[in-house]
């Protein structure tokens, strides 16, 4: 990425999404749109929008590792990704649609979501069932003619409240071997039958519109066969390659986070007098906090890049170790880094005078979503070990 880009959207940033701050981190997201969407059409004039996307598709093209850069800078601040139209779940959604859409998909669903006219989430996890077993799932879409007619039960759906459509994954051959059970389809929000029955409170906020995770019951959906996303039973090996590069995306988006959390700690400690002439960092507690942040911070980055070229280079299947040690050691290193920010606050750091407390509710989910820290340690030490001649487990 050029330093010129990155300086851009660094003044954005620090110019325009931190200085909104106080009052997003006061309201709820739908009092805050019209702000918002006045900085996203500032981002589209100064030619910054979409990052991630192909040049042709109204981004900036920017390679894997490129995007990685611009990510932990828009991380920063919590609008950060929605101000510049790469943030997840429709990012994921984006790509999905990008390489496995027909081109009738692409014109109805990809390109006003591209043009961020519209939100999409992504619908997989059920509550009755562990998502940590990605093929287990009781949504059924069953073939009538040229129809598939969805029943089903998910929570989870971040940003549902307000999406124009979700892609749900939903059991479409029962009988077939477990991952070639389900396929991911694409359902209009206003597909009658669908709910959204509440947006569950997550940490005391059930939140609003994009900042919101949603239940949803599929009662009977009707949609045409051809809203599906790839072949039938396809959906399981969709859903894996959205979440290599995706994991790259949420890495270093927690690295933004560790940055800012950093210099608000360091700023801190640095001013904040226990006695008269007597700063906070003159501890060795908060000096040894701070010396282990920024070593965790910085081998954290050179870790999500490196894995990020190694996806580039050989693709995400060849990458899948480094994918599985980065989403369960960089959350980890996030969730260390909010908690000592905070705890040198002392009880500022629980208000909302600063992001860090909004900041570890939100992003306690890091160790969970996209396979908990346990599944990807046991994977990727599994296959460590089966390198090394451990017989392979039956499954
Ligand atoms: C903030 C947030 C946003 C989310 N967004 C979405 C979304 O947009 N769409 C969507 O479909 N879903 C979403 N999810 C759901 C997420 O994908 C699931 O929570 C995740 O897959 C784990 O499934 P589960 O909650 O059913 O936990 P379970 O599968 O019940 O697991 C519970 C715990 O058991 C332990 N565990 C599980 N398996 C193993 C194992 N093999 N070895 C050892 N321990 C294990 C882990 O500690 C795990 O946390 C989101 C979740 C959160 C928290």
């Amino acid at each position: 990425m050029s330093s010129e880009l990155a300086g851009r959207v660094r003044a954005f940033i620090e110019t325009k999404a931190i200085p909104l701050e106080p009052r997003y981190l006061s309201r709820p997201f739908k009092e805050m749109l019209p702000e918002l969407r006045a900085l996203r059409d500032e981002v589209k004039r100064l030619g910054l929008w979409a990052p991630h996307l192909p040049m042709a598709e109204g981004g900036l093209g920017l390679t894997l590792t490129e995007f990685a850069e611009v990510s932990a800078v828009l991380g920063e601040s919590p609008v950060g990704h929605y101000l510049f139209n790469c943030n997840a779940p429709d990012i994921g959604n984006q790509e999905l649609l990008l390489s496995h859409g027909t081109a009738e998909q692409k014109m109805r669903w990809f390109a006003p979501l591209a043009r961020g006219e519209v939100r999409s989430c992504f619908a997989m996890t059920e509550p009755e069932f562990a998502g940590s077993n990605p093929v287990w799932m009781d949504t059924r879409a069953v073939r009538e003619g040229d129809d598939y007619v969805i029943t089903g039960h998910k929570w989870f759906a971040s940003s549902a409240d307000g999406a124009a459509f979700t892609i749900v994954m939903a059991v479409t051959a029962p009988d077939a071997p477990p991952h070639r059970r389900a396929s991911q389809i694409i359902v209009p929000m206003d597909a009658p039958g669908l709910t959204l029955e509440r947006n569950i409170s997550v940490m005391g906020e059930p939140g609003s519109g994009y900042a919101s995770h949603g239940e949803l019951r599929f009662t009977a959906v009707r949609v045409p066969v051809s809203n599906r996303l790839g072949t039938e039973g396809e959906g399981f090996a969709l859903a894996q390659e959205r979440l290599g590069p995706g994991r790259i995306h949420h890495c270093m988006r927690w690295i933004g986070i560790c940055e800012r959390a950093f210099r608000l700690m360091v700023t801190r400690a640095a001013t904040r007098e226990l006695a008269p002439g007597e700063p906070l960092g003159r501890q060795q507690a908060v000096q040894h906090w701070i010396a282990e942040c920024r070593a965790e911070i910085d081998a954290s980055r050179l870790l999500v890049l490196h894995v990020a070229a190694q996806i580039e280079r050989d693709g995400t299947k060849a990458a899948r170790d480094g994918v599985s040690l980065i989403k369960f050691h960089v959350a980890g290193v996030l969730q260390r880094v909010l908690d000592r920010a905070i705890q040198v606050h002392g009880a500022m750091g629980m208000t909302d005078a600063t992001p860090l407390a909004y900041w570890y509710r939100h992003e306690r989910g890091a160790r969970i979503y996209d396979g908990p820290d346990e599944v990807h340690k046991s994977a990727v030490a599994r296959r460590i070990l089966e390198r090394a001649g451990m017989t392979r487990e039956k499954r």
